[in-house]
């Protein structure tokens, strides 16, 4: 016990202590935090959907019709025809042959990379993977390399040594999630097709996000030169939970052979699955959510400037990172915020690299300009 005692004095020290926020939501960007009514500028419900009628309604139907569990591991008694109506929904959503979901993201990745990636195989990842990846990447037993952050030089060099593995394969964010920049695709996918690689993208924050309907950071980029196979998450812009895997058929059968996390864990519940498939309904029937966030992100942005924040954040992403260097800097300045009644909790190492602590901004389409103009005029007197 003393040993964990020092540790977290340590933690404490260092001002790196995490705790977990006491909240009570007031709709999808509005929540009592501590006690106090703030705005939430940190949330991924991008679209606002996590209180959307249609959302709402279809995940009472499921729950009235399926029940509260599953029951059992999809490979026992818990495949509901409703899993398999996501699944077909998010394979037509992401035009691919085939989905399969899980329980969550973070599963998906570690589910996906263990069952398909081999002890004689060669993985490369960019640094500023999402911690799922990364570490699904740590777990397989293949020659795992990391290469500095979107830099196709030391990727290609890589690759070039990992030719004789049986197999090569890029992974990376598709947005990153702590910066909202953009993977290089077209480049990736062209070493991927040369190097005779698969590549993997998790789209956990493209998905509903970007290209036309939402349809996530590929449809950006519609002629690449090699396919790349997609994971994403219901539970961002989505507004349910869970993940999915969305690529060729044969691919999903394989991982229905192999992927440990969907053998061996109870389904998804019913109430998420059917949140999930109302998302998508909303996504294929109704514009106005994606709209709104657009045009909430390109307010957000042009205000940023105003105040002379560089903004890197690209085109319809709506994360905007503001670095504050010194973790005490990014927290003094989450305290003000909160002060003033936004939250937007500071980002500390080790989630973001020593000397970029930072307030990761989300922006969603259920802010009004209002509300974002309040943010605006708070950062300026930062
Ligand atoms: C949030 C996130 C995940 C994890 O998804 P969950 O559904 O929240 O477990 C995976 N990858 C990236 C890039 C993410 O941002």
């Amino acid at each position: 016990m003393r040993f964990f005692a020092d540790e977290l004095e340590k933690w404490r020290e260092k001002q790196l202590l995490r705790r977990l926020p006491d909240m009570e939501p007031r709709g999808p960007v509005e929540a009592l935090v501590e006690e106090k009514p703030c705005l939430l500028f940190c949330t991924n419900d991008y679209l606002g959907l996590t209180h959307h009628p249609l959302v709402l309604e279809r995940s009472r139907e499921a729950l009235a019709a399926y029940g509260t569990g599953a029951g059992a591991s999809r490979l026992v008694s818990g495949n509901f025809s409703l899993h398999q109506r996501l699944e077909e929904a998010t394979a037509r959503f992401k035009e691919t042959e085939a989905a399969l979901m899980f329980s969550s993201g973070f599963l998906t990745n570690l589910a996906v990379l263990t069952a398909l990636i081999q002890q004689e195989d060669f993985v490369a990842a960019d640094r500023l993977n999402h911690a799922s990846l990364l570490d699904a990447c740590r777990t397989v037993r293949a020659t795992f390399r990391v290469y500095p952050h979107g830099d196709l030089d030391v990727l290609e060099k890589l690759l070039r040594r990992g030719k004789d593995a049986r197999r090569r394969w890029i992974v990376t964010d598709g947005v990153f999630s702590m910066d909202g920049d953009i993977a290089p695709l077209v480049d990736l996918s062209r070493l991927a097709r040369e190097h005779d690689a698969e590549i993997i993208v998790d789209d956990a924050h493209g998905t509903g996000v970007l290209g036309p309907r939402g349809k996530g950071v590929s449809a950006l980029f519609p002629d690449l030169p090699k396919k790349p196979w997609i994971i994403g998450t219901y539970s961002k812009a989505l507004a349910a939970q869970g993940g999915f895997f969305a690529g060729p058929r044969l691919v999903v059968e394989y991982l229905i052979q192999k992927a440990r996390p969907l053998i061996y864990s109870t389904a998804p519940a019913p109430a998420v699955v059917g949140a999930a498939l109302g998302a998508l309904e909303v996504l294929e029937s109704d514009p106005t959510p994606l709209k709104c966030l657009r045009e909430n992100v390109r307010r957000l942005r042009k205000g940023l400037e105003k105040i002379g924040r560089v903004v890197s954040s690209q085109c319809d992403v709506p994360i905007f990172p503001l670095i504050f260097g010194e973790t005490e800097e990014a927290l003094k300045a989450s305290r003000k915020l909160y002060e003033e009644g936004f939250f937007v909790p500071a980002i500390r190492p080790p989630t973001v690299p020593q000397g970029s602590a930072r307030l990761r901004v989300t922006v969603s389409a259920a802010h009004s300009f209002e509300h974002i103009d309040r943010l605006l005029d708070a950062l300026r007197r930062l």
